[in-house]
């Protein structure tokens, strides 16, 4: 089941998509038939899931952060996290910053965008992210190499099109700026379509392969 649902959307996707497989709540040997369909790229949610099953599974994944992430959790995953999608404070760049430094590690982040209007979701407002983007570009332990963003929790397509067109518009204006600036991390299953439409080229993709949670 896995193993054809990722086949169909390698069909689907074109190369240029990077597609993270987001196995929050599911065992190993769910990820394990991920594996050996040939995905590398895993997400997690969990500081403590993640540090389990990475170290359960081969050396050879790379491990993306993609949930809120609280700073003294940073410590846990620091030496192996292949990319944090959810810088969004201050305080949490210090951290990373600090625990990349320890063990002279440059960590990869995305930094996270609130596009949503939905109170319950993290990330930097369009209006801080200047000076934002501009402190976390001092921390040398920090490699900022792109944004992400979830959408609003709604059926309404044109509301989740709005939020994706205005986060890819902040992300082509930095591309042009800034070299390191390479992935735009939106979409999830239910709607990676309109994501890549708008311009993502990384999408953070559960359900549709390992099912429902
Ligand atoms: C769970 C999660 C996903 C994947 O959600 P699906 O709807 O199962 O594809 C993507 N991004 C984040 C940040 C998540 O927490």
């Amino acid at each position: 089941m896995i193993k054809d649902r990722l086949e169909n959307l390698y069909k689907e996707l074109s190369e240029d998509i990077n597609l993270v497989a987001v196995s929050k709540t599911k065992t190993v040997e769910d990820i394990m038939n991920a594996y050996n369909s040939g995905q590398r790229l895993f997400g997690e949610n969990r500081v403590q899931e993640l540090t389990e099953k990475y170290d359960k599974l081969p050396k050879d994944i790379k491990w993306n952060m993609i949930g809120h992430l609280q700073s003294n959790k940073v410590k846990y995953i620091a030496s192996f996290v292949d990319l944090i999608h959810s810088l969004d404070s201050v305080k949490l760049a210090s951290e990373i910053n600090k625990q990349g430094e320890k063990i002279n590690r440059v960590i990869n982040c995305l930094i996270q965008i609130k596009i949503s209007k939905d109170e319950t979701k993290y990330g930097v407002s369009f209006e801080d992210f200047d000076q934002f983007y501009k402190h976390i570009n001092s921390l040398k332990y920090i490699n900022v190499v792109g944004l992400m963003g979830m959408a609003s929790l709604t059926n309404n397509e044109d509301e989740i099109k709005d939020e994706f067109k205005s986060i890819s518009l902040l992300y082509n204006e930095l591309k042009l700026v800034d070299k390191k600036i390479a992935h735009l991390s939106i979409g999830m299953s239910n709607d990676y379509k309109l994501a890549i439409n708008e311009g993502g080229n990384m999408i953070r993709i559960g359900s549709r392969i390992f099912g429902e949670r």
